[in-house]
């Protein structure tokens, strides 16, 4: 939980990384700055954004034990309240649209409308990604995918009614669970690739926007298979075969090609993808960890929290210069939920 706030409070930069579209010009930037050892992650000049905001309010709704119908109620209860602590954080037009539509409290008031624009051709959906890597921590279990399936669909969707968008955090929730379980990363994405039959199982089953969601359900799963083929990992044994990209410009270009619109990162299906890239190929180093999935042209701060958060289950925090968690804005509240939840999930701290 605090990895994935330093990978946001980094990739952001108070809004000038997260919108900076060339990675050797914010590898320039470092350098100026004295590198990743030289840096106090810490307002004003870093923030953590939006999506450690609402990564919050999901780790905090699921550190009350809820469950079931209560659980997506609070989900949502909390999505809205987390809306008020935007200021400078940059949200995304399709959070701050999802969020509008919710009634919590009211019957079913977690379900919003599919929204056809919520492909990243027309919107941004990394937002339900970003967000998800909590559930993981909270139904780790290889018994509990089911309700991981359900939550992490259910909690996405509150936003981003689109399969790009809401499977992005099934992603991000399926990668957390592996992580917690110690599976190495070579396994995740063909483990992703045989989940996703039962996703589709669980959304005709909710009968909600069934059509709709069939309709827009292929690209997802189509763009990972292309990528975990191209890495030689679609049986989901290593080694991987990974191209050393040891460039910021070539790692940009490559990026480039799995995004929507050219913003890379920016979608639910293409912003785990660069943060499994950035496990894959950076071997345990920290600093090559933030190079390839924090520090690039595009989304930085979704790719960066996802990326961190699933490294910081492999290897916490002692290879991490302490200038980064140090001060890391609301620090307490993602360590106090983090216990929470593991305790929540394996019964100890
Ligand atoms: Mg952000």
């Amino acid at each position: 939980m605090v990895l994935s706030g330093v990978g946001d409070a980094l990739g952001y930069r108070g809004g000038r990384w997260e919108y900076c579209t060339s990675g050797p010009q914010i590898h320039v930037e470092l350098a100026e700055l004295g590198g990743l050892e030289a840096i106090t992650l810490e307002p004003p000049e870093w923030p953590v954004s939006d999506d450690t905001i609402l990564h919050l309010a999901t780790a905090e709704g699921l550190a009350t034990g809820l469950e079931g119908e209560p659980l997506l109620q609070e989900l949502a209860h909390r999505y809205v309240a987390a809306m008020g602590d935007m200021e400078g954080r940059k949200p995304g037009p399709t959070s701050i649209l999802g969020t509008s539509q919710l009634r919590p409290g009211e019957p079913e008031g977690y379900r919003i409308p599919f929204n056809p624009t919520a492909t990243g051709w027309g919107g941004a959906t990394v937002g339900a990604a970003m967000r998800s890597l909590a559930i993981g921590l909270r139904y780790p279990h290889a018994w509990e995918l089911p309700t991981l399936i359900r939550v992490s669909i259910e909690s996405g969707r509150m936003t981003h009614h689109h399969p790009t968008g809401y499977l992005g955090a099934l992603a991000v929730a399926l990668f957390g669970a592996l992580g917690a379980r110690g599976e190495p990363p070579e396994r995740w994405g063909a483990e992703l690739l045989r989940v996703l039959p039962l996703a589709w199982d669980y959304v005709e089953s909710a009968g909600v926007a069934v059509g709709e969601n069939a309709a827009a359900w292929s690209f997802f799963g189509d763009a990972w298979h292309r990528y975990l083929e191209s890495r030689g990992l679609l049986e989901g044994c290593g080694p991987p075969q990974m191209p050393s990209l040891s460039s910021p410009a070539e790692r940009d270009a490559v990026y480039l090609g799995w995004a929507l619109e050219g913003w890379p990162g920016r979608s639910g299906h293409d912003a785990p993808m660069v943060a499994l890239e950035a496990l894959l190929a950076s071997g345990g180093c920290w600093e090559d960890l933030c190079n390839r999935g924090v520090l690039h042209g595009g989304d930085s701060d979704s790719t960066g929290t996802i990326a961190a958060g699933c490294w910081g289950l492999q290897e916490g925090l002692a290879s991490v210069p302490p200038g980064l968690p140090c001060c890391l804005e609301h620090r307490g509240r993602l360590r106090d939920a983090a216990h929470r939840l593991h305790m929540l999930a394996w019964g100890r701290h």
